[in-house]
């Protein structure tokens, strides 16, 4: 029997290792084909390869945005297009004296990021599609303004593109820089999407209010964001100009638009390698097929069709060499609370977590009506009730999702301030949710990883750089993540791509990712739902664990076997109102109790 064991967990641990080795072996080949691209082919591949290293440079940014964030921005051409006439303006002196081009390009950059944010405002407050008409309408504008202001831009007749200084001239050396700006852009984008600051922008995208109860705040996430697609794309535009030697405006039409767009979509959300390839199969697509060029429009939506269609993941999905072996089906998780002393110690906490008659009604439903709750440091509180007794409306009431009507809730000696569900992690409360709220399309790894977003110091430019106060604090929370994946028993699967998980699984990585930040107060919406008997006993002695840490455990749930079993306190609510509070003895002996819910 024990052998068996070990070799599944061999078998596990083998399914789930990285192959670093493949992925390494295929961007050197990658860089290997882009440098000797000139003396691979001829002229006319090297202006092919110079125009999907332009592109990249926007679309590595615009990535960001699109498969990261999940913003739908479909018209950055705009800011392509700002770029390119900001650098021609500035290099043909049509404003001032004539400069060179690298320091036209970074003014370029700055205006780029400016407008970048002008453009992304919106997405803070619209909804997608709104969103996505506000980017479209902006590149009209912009189109529109530089056809109308002839003495700077030359209007429809349009402007010359800078030149470029030796040895930068050629076609060869031009290709060579472009080629040097795109691998620049990966990196940067590769840094980010590693940082916490990617992980953030995933996490907001698939699970924006569990995102929000982990301290990440949508707003300040999308801010730098915005700056760097904007700047990268105007960077880009610089580049395009260059290329182009002459720019109208009828050079920045839809259709380039629609290709950013697109490159992305058929690359594979969340992936930079995936857009990557995405871009060059869309470059190279309409010259392979030259009589269909003038289809283009037609022949992306085609591709992007077929491709969602027989591949919904996109190009990443081949590129994601470590979710191929299948794994194993009857798996179950075994937590190792032993390990947990030594990652969540509370000696230090003596205050409690306080709800002072709270009221809130959503029109004219009383979902809670003057709830009273003590919620004891090292103490498990269970919280009981039919459902729609407002046992879930009183967690989000304390999780700041909603402000309550009337009454106070309070931490220790100061008042908790209601709503700002973001700051809830900063003050030592974090929870679960009824429904698991986890991102499918990362690692299990990476999920748990999310919990740690109010642990990180490290600013928005030390992870773009990859500085090493990022560094550290980066391995620091992989460190912990997987110590904490071990203590909920799910150490095996840290590199497995989280929706393949079952969904007792996913119980347990929300509690992980819940201990990311040490809490002071956890509380978990029906963890046991859905659970096997077998796991609710490991359940059990999980939360055991987590509240001898000196951690305060508010327990929500209908399995009252385990509340019992588990709870120091219990509180029993009926229709939003509290029916009974006591010890587990007294509630299972409260008549009305037994008689509106345990039943006789
Ligand atoms: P429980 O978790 O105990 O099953 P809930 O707290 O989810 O119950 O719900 C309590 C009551 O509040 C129910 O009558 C439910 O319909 C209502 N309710 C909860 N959330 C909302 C909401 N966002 N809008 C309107 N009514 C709500
Ligand atoms: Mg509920």
């Amino acid at each position: 029997m024990s052998t068996q064991t070990a070799n599944n967990s061999r078998a596990l641990a083998n399914a789930t290792q990285q192959p670093v080795g493949t992925q390494l072996v295929w961007i050197l080949t990658a860089i290997v084909v882009a440098l000797a691209l000139p003396y691979l082919g001829n002229d006319y591949w090297v202006s092919i390869g110079t125009r999907a290293a332009i592109y990249w440079v926007l679309i590595s940014g615009l990535n960001l945005v699109v498969g990261f964030a999940g913003q739908l921005a479909i018209g950055y051409v705009a800011l392509l297009t700002i770029g390119a006439y900001t650098t021609s303006v500035l290099t043909a002196g049509k404003l001032f004296d004539p400069i060179s081009v690298f320091f036209a390009l970074p003014i370029a950059a700055v205006m780029g990021a400016v407008f970048g944010v002008i453009v992304g405002l919106p997405a803070l407050r619209l909804r997608t599609f709104y969103f996505a008409m506000t980017t479209l309408g902006f590149a009209t504008i912009v189109t529109q303004i530089a056809l109308a202001w002839q003495s700077v831009t030359g209007g429809g007749i349009g402007i010359p593109g800078p030149e470029m200084p030796a040895p930068f001239d050629g076609n060869l050396g031009f290709y060579y820089l472009c080629l040097g700006f795109a691998a620049i852009c990966t990196w940067l984008s590769t840094n980010v999407a590693r940082s916490r600051f990617g992980s953030g922008l995933i996490a907001v995208r698939d699970a924006e209010v569990a995102a929000e109860a982990c301290g990440i705040s949508k707003s300040s996430l999308l801010i730098p964001i915005f700056i760097l697609a904007g700047a990268l794309a105007a960077v880009s535009g610089g580049l395009f100009a260059g290329l182009q030697t002459y720019i109208t405006p009828d050079a920045f039409t839809f259709e380039l638009s629609l290709l950013f767009f697109i490159s992305i979509l058929i690359g594979g959300r969340g992936s930079i390698y995936g857009p990557m390839i995405g871009t060059i199969i869309l470059v190279i697509l309409p010259e392979i097929a030259a009589p269909l060029a003038a289809w283009s429009t037609f022949l992306y939506a085609f591709l992007l069709l077929v491709i969602v269609l027989a591949m919904p993941g996109g190009i990443a999905v081949l590129l994601d060499f470590n979710n191929r072996r299948p794994l194993e089906k009857h798996r179950t998780v075994a937590p190792q609370t032993a390990l947990l002393a030594a990652l969540n110690q509370h000696q230090s906490v003596q205050q409690s977590l306080g709800l002072q008659n709270i009221v809130l009604s959503f029109g004219s439903v009383r979902a809670i009506d003057g709830v009273t709750l003590d919620v004891k440091p090292g103490k498990i509180h269970g919280l009981i009730g039919p459902n729609g007794s407002g046992k879930t409306t009183t967690l989000n009431v304390i999780s700041g999702y909603y402000s309550p009507n009337q009454g106070t809730l309070t931490l220790g000696t100061e008042s908790l301030p209601a709503g700002m569900p973001h700051v809830r992690a900063s003050r030592g409360i974090s929870r679960t949710f009824q429904t698991p709220r986890i991102v499918g399309e990362i690692s299990v790894l990476e999920n748990v990883m999310i919990g740690g977003a109010t642990k990180g110091h490290a600013n928005f430019l030390q992870a773009l750089l990859a500085m090493p106060q990022e560094r550290h604090e980066r391995k620091a929370l992989k460190e912990r993540a997987t110590a904490l994946l071990q203590v909920v028993g799910l150490g095996a699967l840290a590199h497995v791509r989280t929706d393949r998980l079952q969904h007792s699984e996913l119980r347990f990585i929300e509690i992980a990712r819940a201990l990311m930040i040490a809490p002071d107060f956890l509380m978990l919406d029906e963890p046991a739902a859905g659970l096997s008997n077998d796991e609710i006993k490991k359940l059990g002695a999980l939360i055991q664990a987590i509240s001898a840490c000196g951690t305060g455990v508010l327990l929500v749930e209908h399995h009252v076997d385990l509340i019992f079993e588990i709870c120091d306190d219990v509180t029993v609510l009926n229709l939003g109102k509290i029916l009974a509070a006591g010890t587990p003895d007294e509630i299972r002996a409260h008549k009305e109790v037994v008689n509106a819910y345990l039943g006789g």
